[in-house]
């Protein structure tokens, strides 16, 4: 038995000219994803909603791509019926019968007419639907709390739903260019990829490891969290850098208190490089203003002001709070806390600088001579897939 789905786009119905673009990304994501569950799986566009045909053994594996899909703001798996007053109600009644079974209580109906030639108008159809279900179930109307909704859609052909999921909605990846994500064992960068990546931005990630300092585990860590944030963002290619050399030579050339402005100059910089190599327009990070000392807008300053490349942060106005709330949704989180050394608390100074002067910092910075370090490091990275 096959079973539909009927998703409804988000943001790109307010796209205006560049909406086919939208549209085409977001049908040729949902593609690729159900490519990887099933190559029968068909996928239909038609007057703004994508539908999905799979086998019913597929359900879970097809219900869970859909709540990784940016760019659509919800969907259901529906029944589909022509276009005339009865086959519409008698499915209403069906779909309400499951819904009653399931212990539901309350309903309310939406009705909504693409196709103004069907007699009834959407008001009409809800009451008169609503009365019906009423009669065959002896499920009550509450139109304010209703425990479920049952949709009814009539377009093409009339589909009617229930228990629709809300989407994760934006801009489908893909439409927004390709972003370079700075991406730490902490709780902070993947939100940050996660949320370029609702704004329909492609994304790569680099990563810095200082092992034998960090451990083996702390870099596996890292590759389970692109993984997780890769399921939201069509995939992610993570570089993986080795920084011991780098690291090592600002701990033992720079002031102390310098150190970790130092090494995010230094990170910044082999990014750049790495997203210059991989057609990536921007740096993002997950820093957050005065989160932690190297993130004040001085050291901000400091840190990017030998990139050219625009440098994206979307948490930087996030409480600590907001991101952790973020984290758990997307589940990141309980990956993120486990307590692996990251390259950054490695030789953390006691009294860092907190308002560093961009002369001052890149003075020091050159005289270091990091740059033959910083290649060796990128001629070297790992890439995962
Ligand atoms: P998170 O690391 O996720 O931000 P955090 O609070 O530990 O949590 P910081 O250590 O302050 O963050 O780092 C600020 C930002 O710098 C990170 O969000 C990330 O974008 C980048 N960054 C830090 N360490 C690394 C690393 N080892 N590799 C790549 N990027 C890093
Ligand atoms: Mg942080």
């Amino acid at each position: 038995m096959w079973e539909t789905w009927l998703l409804k786009p988000g943001e790109l119905t307010l796209k205006g000219g560049n909406r086919k673009f939208f549209e085409g990304t977001l049908k040729s994501n949902i593609q690729r994803l159900m490519a990887k569950i099933d190559d029968k799986i068909k996928i239909r566009f038609t007057a703004g909603r994508y539908y999905i045909q799979a086998p019913q053994e597929k359900t879970m594996l097809v219900e869970n791509a859909l709540s990784h899909l940016i760019g659509i703001s919800g969907w259901a798996k529906t029944a589909s019926c022509e276009k005339t007053q009865k086959a519409v109600l008698d499915e209403c009644i069906k779909e309400a019968k499951v819904l009653s079974l399931a212990g539901i209580k309350t309903f309310k109906v939406a009705a909504r007419r693409t196709d103004k030639s069907f007699p009834l108008t959407s008001y009409e159809l809800c009451c008169l639907a609503g009365n019906e279900i009423n009669t065959a179930t002896g499920l009550k109307v509450d139109i304010n709390n209703p425990d479920d909704i049952i949709n009814i859609e009539i377009r093409e052909n009339a589909y009617i739903y229930s228990s629709g999921k809300k989407g994760l909605g934006g801009l489908p990846v893909g439409c927004a260019g390709k972003g370079m994500l700075l991406l730490s064992g902490g709780i902070d960068s993947p939100v940050a990829g996660f949320l370029m990546a609702c704004r329909g931005m492609s994304i790569d990630a680099v990563h810095f490891h200082s092992y034998p300092y960090t451990s083996q585990e702390a870099k596996e860590k890292v590759i389970r969290l692109a993984q997780i944030t890769g399921s939201y963002c069509m995939g992610i290619n993570l570089y993986i850098l080795n920084f011991t050399k780098v690291q090592m030579l600002i701990k033992k050339n720079a002031p102390e208190n310098w150190i970790t402005v130092l090494l995010r100059m230094a990170m910044m910089e082999a990014a750049q490089k790495t997203a210059l190599k991989t057609k990536n327009k921007c740096l993002i990070t997950g820093e957050s203003l005065s989160q932690v000392a190297s993130q004040t807008i001085e050291n901000l300053n400091c840190t990017q002001n030998r990139i050219t490349l625009p440098v994206l942060r979307p948490l930087i106005g996030f409480n600590k709070e907001n991101i952790i709330k973020e984290a758990k949704a997307i589940s990141t989180y309980e990956v993120s806390i486990e307590p692996f050394i990251d390259c950054c608390t490695l030789f953390t100074p006691p009294h860092p600088v907190l308002h560093g002067k961009v002369a001052e910092a890149n003075a020091i910075y050159e005289s270091l001579e990091l740059e033959p370090l910083i290649d060796e490091a990128l001629a070297t990275y790992e890439l995962v897939k």
